[in-house]
């Protein structure tokens, strides 16, 4: 597996991968990785792609009083799992290679940056969309793989390829769980074990206001209501929201023809958590 730290040398890396004709996979990470992290790995060399994987903790997408300072970080652990795992190339550039004295450009979503995790944290989405728009134009991937654990995210970088033009696909992978349902996260690791037992709970809220739905429930307010009801019982938890929206613009919307998200997110102590399920 080739390390490859400045954007010179990745452009030499891509021009040569090019010139042997292989279609290349991007898989963009923040590092500490989990299982979650290899299946995007995983999908992008099944599908025959030369991989790169990222590993950059953009600090433009975390807020100031957010956990860029505390974010787990073990490059030698990534790398040797990387290269285990059979990653042909792993992309890791300080914040001054990606963002130099000057940098200045901002893309921003205005609807999707605005709403749920947006909402919550604001800039989160913007810094999330400058750099993925950076890793395509470094990478220019015939696909980059994302995680439906991050559903909002996923939107967002579907929206802003298909509105930039970005000529790549997209390929959204199912979330990874813990055999007791919580969505694998690399912010699992900072729950005492008091809070890690309490966590399961959002993935059980989440499966509720499904079965809820399936049974033919239409009305979101009902739907949100009971599942931020069953979450409030655990006095451990925090609830930030819990909505259901269109699965493809993100819309807030009652339950109808058109497939459906609900999405979720909590405080467990300091640790935030999200999690969503897709209504067919
Ligand atoms: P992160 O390192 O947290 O920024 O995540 C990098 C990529 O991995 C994103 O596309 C995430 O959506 C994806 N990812 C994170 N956790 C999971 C999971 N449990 N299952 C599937 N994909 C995940």
């Amino acid at each position: 597996m080739r390390v490859i730290n400045t954007i010179h040398s990745l452009r030499a890396y891509i021009n040569s991968i090019r010139e042997q004709r292989y279609t290349v996979g991007l898989v963009p990470t923040m590092g500490a990785f989990h299982e979650g992290h290899l299946a995007l790995m995983r999908r992008s060399l099944e599908n025959g792609d030369c991989t790169v994987v990222s590993l950059f903790v953009n600090p433009t997408q975390f807020g100031p009083k957010e956990d860029l300072e505390k974010y787990p970080r073990d490059f030698n652990r990534d790398s040797q799992l990387a290269a285990d795992f059979g990653v042909h190339a792993l992309f890791a550039p300080t914040a001054s290679e990606m963002y130099p004295e000057g940098f200045q450009t901002h893309i921003s979503l205005p609807k999707i940056r605005s709403r749920y995790e947006g909402e919550i944290r604001p800039g989160h989405f913007d810094g999330v969309a400058a750099v993925c728009a950076k890793l395509f134009n470094l990478v220019q991937p015939q696909r980059a793989y994302f995680g439906q654990k991050d559903y909002q995210q996923l939107v967002l970088i579907q929206r802003m390829v298909c509105d930039l033009n970005f000529s790549m696909e997209i390929v959204p992978v199912p979330t990874v769980r813990e055999p007791d349902g919580l969505a694998m996260s690399s912010r699992n690791a900072y729950l005492s074990p008091e809070e890690r037992a309490v966590a399961p709970r959002l993935y059980l809220a989440l499966r509720q206001a499904a079965e809820m739905a399936e049974q033919g429930e239409h009305k979101s307010a009902a739907i949100e209501e009971q599942a931020v009801h069953f979450l409030a019982e655990e006095p451990l938890i925090k609830v930030d929201y819990i909505k259901v929206a269109d699965a493809e613009m993100l819309e807030p919307a009652d339950l109808g023809d058109r497939p459906a998200v609900i999405l979720g997110a909590i405080r467990i102590g300091s640790t935030r958590l999200i999690d969503n399920i897709l209504l067919k």
